[in-house]
C-alpha cells in the first residue's frame, strides 16, 4: 500500500521546522498548498506554493475562521483513490486529491495557560484544522497526515526510501496519532468551558490527555509507565519547572503531587508552612513563622519517616531552608519559586529533584479526579472543601479554646490530605501523629499515638506531644473506641464530620473525659 506524496496541504499555527520539511518536499517534486500566514511563511524562504483560496475560489474570511472549510478542500482529503465514483465526483467537481496534509493548530491550550481574556480563548478554537485532521486521518488509507513537527523527519525519510511514497504503516500510525491529538484538544477546549462557568459535572469535562513524556518504569520496575497531561490547568507537579535532578519517577510525580496539594491548603499570606510525604501520605506537616521553622517543626513530627521523602512549602524557598534540608536525603522538594542562593545551596545536592511550580493551586477550585478501576474509569469532582468554609458545631460540655480551635482547624484541614482512615494528632499547628491508611479507624488513633511516643523518645521528650494535643479523624467515629484511644494518649479536643447512628455514645465519651468536640459536618475520607 505505498502511497505517492504528488499534493501536499500545509497549515501550520507552529512553524518551526516548517521550512525546511517544505524545502524537502519540494524537493520531491511535491506541490505546496497552504493557509495564508503559512503560505507566506513558505513563500518567503523562496519556495513556490500556492494559496488555499486560490484551490477554493473563496478568500479566507471572518478573521480566519474560514479558510480550508470547503469541498475542494475536503473532497481532496477524503475522496478514496481507487473508487471509481470517487473519482467521477472528483472530475465532475474540479476536485484534486491531497495526498499528505501538514497542519497544526491553534493553540488554544497555549493561550488559556497565559491567562488570556475569554474572547482571545475562543477566537483561538480551531475549527478547520481539526476537520482537515478527522478527515485525512479516516482516510489514511490514501493520505497522509501530520499534526506536530517532531513527526516531519519520519515522513521525510520514508520518502526517501520509497521513491516519494509513504508505507500503510506508518500512515495508520500517524492517524492513530492525529486522532489523540484532536481529541486531547477538544478535552481541553471542554474544560476551559466548564472552568469557566465552574462546573464540575463529568458530563461538561471529556477526559483526555497528551502525552507530556515516557517514565522509566511504573509503580515497580517491571511495569511501563508515562505522564500525561490532563486538559485541567493546575499549578503542580505537572506544569512546574524542574531546575535540576534526575527524571521524575512515578512514584515522585505522585508523591509530589500529594505534597503540593496539600500545601496548598495553607494560604502564603497568612502563614508559612511545610509538607513532608512518603509514599503519598504526609508524614509531617506544619504552619510555622517562617519556612525553616515549619520544616523543623514538620520534621519533628516522624523524622524517620521523613528521610528520602518529598518536602512541599508555600512559599519562596529561602537559602537557610535550603541549607537546612539538604541536611538529611531528599528526593524533591517542591516550592512556588526559589532565591538565586536557595538554588546554588540544592545544587550542591546534585540528586535532590528542584521543582518551582509557579504558584499554589487553589484548593477551591473545581475540576476531576479519576481512577482506574479494572474496565473502568472511576471520575469524582476535586475535595475542594476547606475547613474554614465549614461551621463547626461544638457538640459537647466543654467548648474548645482558641488555641484548641486553631489546631483543631489545622488538624482537618491535614486529615484531608492523609489516606483513609486518618487520625491526625496536632500541637502547635504543628502535626505530632498522623494515623494514615488503616483498615480500621482505632488502628490509625493507635498507630499515631505510638509514633508521636516514638518521636518523643527520639526528641527525649519527658512525654509524647499528643498529651494536650487536638484530634482530628478524618471520617465520624462508628464506636467510641476510636476516640478513648485518642483521650488515652492525651488528646484535649476534637474535630470530626459525625454523623453516625452511635453519635451520642462518642459524644458522652468526650464529655465523660472532659475533652471539647465539634462537628465538621464534612467528610474527607481519600482512597
Ligand atoms: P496560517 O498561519 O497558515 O494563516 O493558519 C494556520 C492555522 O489555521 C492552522 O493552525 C490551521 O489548523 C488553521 N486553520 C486552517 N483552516 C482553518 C479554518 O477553516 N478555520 C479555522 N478556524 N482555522 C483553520
Amino acid at each position: 500500500h505505498p502511497r505517492k506524496v504528488t499534493r501536499a496541504l500545509l497549515s501550520v499555527s507552529d512553524k518551526s521546522g516548517l521550512i525546511e520539511f517544505a524545502r524537502a518536499l519540494a524537493a520531491h517534486g511535491i506541490d505546496l498548498v497552504s493557509t495564508g500566514g503559512t503560505a507566506k511563511a513558505i513563500a518567503a524562504a523562496g519556495l513556490k506554493v500556492s494559496d488555499v483560496s486560490d484551490l477554493t475560489g473563496f478568500p479566507e474570511m471572518m478573521d480566519g475562521r474560514v479558510k480550508t472549510l470547503h469541498p475542494k478542500v475536503h473532497g481532496g482529503l477524503l475522496a478514496i483513490r481507487d473508487n471509481a465514483e470517487h473519482a467521477k465526483a472528483m472530475k465532475d467537481h474540479g476536485i484534486s486529491q491531497i495526498d499528505l496534509l501538514v497542519v497544526n493548530l491553534y493553540p488554544f491550550e497555549e493561550t488559556v495557560a497565559k491567562n488570556a481574556s475569554y474572547e482571545d480563548c475562543i477566537e483561538n478554537i480551531d475549527i478547520g484544522g481539526p476537520a482537515m485532521i478527522r478527515a485525512a486521518s479516516k482516510n489514511h488509507d490514501d493520505v497522509t497526515v501530520v499534526v506536530e513537527p517532531s513527526d516531519y523527519q519520519s515522513v521525510l525519510d520514508e520518502l526517501a526510501t520509497n521513491k516519494g511514497a509513504t508505507t500503510l504503516t506508518l500512515r495508520r500510525r500517524l492517524a492513530a496519532k492525529a486522532y489523540a491529538r484532536t481529541a486531547a484538544y477538544d478535552a481541553a477546549i471542554s474544560n476551559w468551558f466548564a472552568d469557566q462557568l465552574k462546573i464540575d459535572a463529568p458530563d461538561f469535562r471529556a477526559v483526555g490527555g497528551k502525552l507530556v513524556e515516557a517514565l522509566r518504569y511504573g509503580e515497580n520496575p517491571h511495569q511501563t509507565a508515562a505522564f500525561y497531561r490532563t486538559p485541567e490547568l493546575r499549578p503542580g507537579v505537572s506544569s512546574a519547572r524542574q531546575v535540576q535532578g534526575k527524571q521524575l519517577s512515578y512514584n515522585n510525580i505522585n508523591d509530589t503531587d500529594a505534597a503540593y496539594e496539600c500545601i496548598a491548603e495553607f494560604d502564603a499570606k497568612r502563614t508559612a508552612a511545610c509538607v513532608i510525604v512518603k509514599h503519598a501520605n504526609p508524614c509531617g506537616v506544619a504552619e510555622g513563622s517562617n519556612l525553616i521553622d515549619a520544616y523543623r517543626k514538620a520534621l519533628a513530627c516522624d523524622s524517620t519517616s521523613a528521610f528520602g521523602g518529598i518536602i512541599a512549602m508555600n512559599r519562596t524557598l529561602d537559602a537557610e531552608t535550603a541549607q537546612t534540608i539538604t541536611e538529611i536525603l531528599t528526593e524533591v522538594i517542591i516550592a512556588p519559586d526559589a532565591t538565586e542562593e536557595a538554588i546554588a545551596i540544592i545544587a550542591k545536592r546534585r540528586n535532590i529533584r528542584l521543582l518551582l511550580a509557579g504558584s499554589l493551586p487553589d484548593p477551591r477550585a473545581p475540576g476531576l479526579t479519576y481512577k482506574t478501576v479494572a474496565g473502568g474509569l472511576l471520575v469524582q469532582s476535586r475535595d475542594n472543601a476547606v475547613v474554614d468554609d465549614m461551621i463547626l458545631k461544638p457538640v459537647t460540655k466543654r467548648q474548645p479554646t482558641d488555641a484548641e480551635l486553631r489546631d483543631l482547624k489545622f488538624a482537618f484541614r491535614v486529615a484531608k490530605h492523609v489516606k483513609s482512615n486518618t487520625i491526625i494528632y496536632a500541637k502547635d499547628l504543628a502535626t505530632v501523629g498522623i494515623g494514615a491508611g488503616q483498615m480500621s479507624r482505632v488502628d490509625s488513633a493507635r498507630i499515631a499515638a505510638r509514633k508521636a511516643q516514638d518521636a518523643a523518645a527520639e526528641l527525649k521528650l519527658a512525654e509524647p506531644m499528643t498529651k494536650g494535643s487536638v484530634v482530628a479523624s478524618d471520617a465520624f467515629f462508628p464506636f467510641a473506641d476510636g476516640l478513648l484511644v485518642a483521650i488515652e494518649a492525651g488528646a484535649t479536643a476534637v474535630i470530626q464530620p459525625g454523623g453516625s447512628i452511635r453519635d451520642d455514645e462518642v459524644i458522652k465519651a468526650a464529655d465523660d473525659a472532659g475533652i471539647a468536640m465539634v462537628f465538621t459536618g464534612v467528610r474527607h475520607f481519600k482512597h
